[in-house]
């Protein structure tokens, strides 16, 4: 499995369509200061489901948006599509190549989909937390995070080797459970109240 192609439109700086090709092995990006590198790298992580505005250097979603300069006015949304090679079937889905997309609108709505079909955020989160990629997956490092990892508390630590080993999907799907069962216990004791009552 590895990333084939990034394509931005109104993606930060990105206003017009620009498409990444990744090959096998070690990409680099090169550019002056302030030319759009790190954007790149945030536009990886949004695609695979990034929900945190500041982890994105910003300060709400809507940043993300191509927010307009002197000479180009600012887009109604953002788009990015990540094309993953699946040959080898890392990703559970039928097909050698998997097409992940998240857009989102100026005015708040937001899709996502694969392959070209609308899904949920959970179906692109689910799709990529076995793999080894996703958005908690610790696969972008950003500046100072390195720093962040040697000095965490072993109950990070901890956190880390479970998303690693996978733990994380299903712990959230207890948690959602447990959540459920919390809500239907409450429903259960009104309903006994309401069955006392009548009698
Ligand atoms: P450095 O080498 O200094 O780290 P960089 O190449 O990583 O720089 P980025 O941080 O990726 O640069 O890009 C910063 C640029 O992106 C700034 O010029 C900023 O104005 C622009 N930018 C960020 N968000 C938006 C947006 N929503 N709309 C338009 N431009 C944006």
């Amino acid at each position: 499995m590895h990333l084939k192609t990034l394509t931005l439109r109104g993606f930060k700086s990105f206003a017009s369509a620009t498409t990444l090709s990744l090959e096998p092995g070690i990409t680099c990006v090169v550019g002056p200061n302030g030319s759009g590198k790190s954007n790149v790298v945030d536009a990886l992580s949004w695609v695979m489901g990034e929900q945190g505005a500041k982890s994105l250097r910003g300060g709400k979603m809507e940043d993300v948006i191509f927010a307009g300069t002197s000479g180009r006015p600012p887009l109604g949304r953002a788009e990015v599509s990540l094309t993953i090679d699946n040959t080898d079937g890392a990703l559970p889905i039928d097909y050698t190549e998997v097409t992940i997309t998240r857009t989102l609108f100026r005015s708040g709505g937001s899709e996502y989909a694969i392959n070209g079909s609308s899904c949920r955020l959970l179906d692109i989160q689910e799709l990529l937390s076995d793999s080894g990629i996703g958005r908690e997956m610790h696969v972008v490092v950003g500046q100072g995070q390195l720093d962040q990892v040697l000095r965490a508390t072993p109950e990070d630590r901890r956190g880390f080797i479970e998303e690693a080993a996978g733990v994380l999907k299903h712990r959230k799907r207890k948690e959602k459970a447990l959540r459920k069962l919390d809500a239907m216990a409450g429903n259960l004791a009104r309903l006994t109240d309401l069955t006392a009552e009548l009698r």
